[in-house]
């Protein structure tokens, strides 16, 4: 009967260090990212929100930005959202960011 306590025990301390180990590496992540943002290393995708390396040859010129794209899909939608004018460059500055911040 104590084993099967001390077991439980065990396992559940087990699990909380596990899940708050978890929640930690993805603040450490969120940060990270953020201070990748701040020094411009990282853009984010204008069509899906995922940030994206400023390397990335996935790319499209509009005016003088240049929109950095996760995948082709992505650059794709971008092109035919441009085309269809469902994208000005003003609507490109207004991205998610302050919706994330609010979260
Ligand atoms: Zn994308």
């Amino acid at each position: 009967m104590w084993k099967l306590l001390i077991l439980a025990l065990a396992g559940y301390l087990l699990f909380k260090m596990f899940t708050g180990d978890k929640r930690q590496s993805a603040k450490r992540k969120k940060q990270e990212l953020k201070e990748r943002v701040a020094a411009g290393e990282l853009v984010k995708d204008p069509v899906c929100g995922t940030y994206v390396d400023v390397d990335t040859d996935i790319r499209v010129r509009q005016g003088d930005t240049v929109h950095r794209f996760c995948s082709y899909e992505c650059r794709d939608t971008f092109v035919r959202r441009l085309e269809a004018r469902e994208v000005t460059p003003e609507s490109v500055v207004q991205d998610k960011d302050k919706e994330e911040e609010e979260a």
